[in-house]
């Protein structure tokens, strides 16, 4: 099974959690990466287990919120590897909590712009590349709240968040015609370093377990592998939707 054979991706927040485990599992399906964060280290290190497990991928350190990142991504991805096919946006953090009117401003324009311009100034990137290739694969990864719930404290993640849902329905109906799909993946809470920042203690924790349907947190390897499903051809004619992963977090009621 190799579902990305001859493709190229560019995987960000790939230092740790989902993106972690999805460069990991795009390279076993035969991509060819381009994996970025800002920490320089944890990238390394992740291109030497996709090296050692025989794949091939390089890594570029920057902030996502500089679009000077968003266009090396791509030129590397050209350069190194041909061109560009798959994109999965996905570096993002929880940002400043708190309710809304005590949610600072500098706290929400970081928020904003660490979550959500970010993809806007990847996509302006990465479109042109898919259109020179033939078609491609936008993934941004959202999340369910600012969807399905209005998880309390959250107020500048929503916006951020469910602003990508909209991003990718514009750039589905504006470049399906040139072959490109772009979709939003909505993760439940995930057991990664960004999911314990809303996860502070124990009984937090189950409380927040509790409200999934599935009464558990998903591993970063599950979101992984709905990424690869809106990443490859298995799910060749999805485009502008908002996928729900989220173990039933927005049906369950108990
Ligand atoms: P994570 O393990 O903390 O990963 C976040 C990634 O984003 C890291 O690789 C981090 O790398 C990168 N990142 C953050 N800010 C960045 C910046 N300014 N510039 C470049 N890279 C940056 O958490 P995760 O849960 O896997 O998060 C991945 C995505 O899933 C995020 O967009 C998050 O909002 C979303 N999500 C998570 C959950 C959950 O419960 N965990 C649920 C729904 C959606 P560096 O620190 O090295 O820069």
């Amino acid at each position: 099974m190799s579902s990305l054979a001859n493709k190229v991706a560019i995987v960000t927040g790939a230092s740790s959690g989902i993106g972690r485990a999805a460069a990991k599992l795009f390279a076993a399906e035969g991509a060819k990466l381009v994996v970025s964060a800002r920490r320089q280290a944890e990238l390394d290190e992740l291109v030497t287990e996709i090296e050692e497990a025989g794949a091939a991928a390089i890594a570029v350190a920057g902030d996502i919120k500089a679009e000077a990142t968003a266009r090396r991504l791509v030129d590397v991805a050209k350069e190194r590897f041909g061109g560009l096919d798959v994109a999965f946006n996905n570096a993002g953090a929880t940002g400043e909590m708190g309710s809304v009117p005590d949610i600072s401003v500098a706290g929400w324009d970081e928020t904003l712009a660490t979550n959500l311009t970010s993809a806007f100034l990847n996509a302006r990137h990465q479109i042109p590349a898919m259109v020179e290739r033939g078609g491609g694969s936008l993934i941004f990864t959202s999340t369910f709240v600012g969807y399905s719930i209005g998880f309390p404290g959250l107020g500048a993640y929503a916006a951020s968040k469910a602003g990508l849902i909209g991003l990718a329905q514009v750039i589905a109906a504006e470049f399906g015609a040139q072959r490109i799909r772009a979709n939003a993946l909505l993760p439940g809470g995930t057991d990664t370093p960004a999911g314990r920042t809303v996860i502070s203690t124990p009984e937090m924790r189950k409380f927040v377990e509790g409200l999934h349907a599935l009464k558990r947190l998903a591993e970063p390897e599950e979101i992984a592998r709905s990424a690869l499903y809106l990443a490859s051809d298995a799910s060749s004619f999805m485009t502008g939707s908002a996928l729900l992963v989220d173990g039933g977090i927005s049906v369950a009621r108990t």
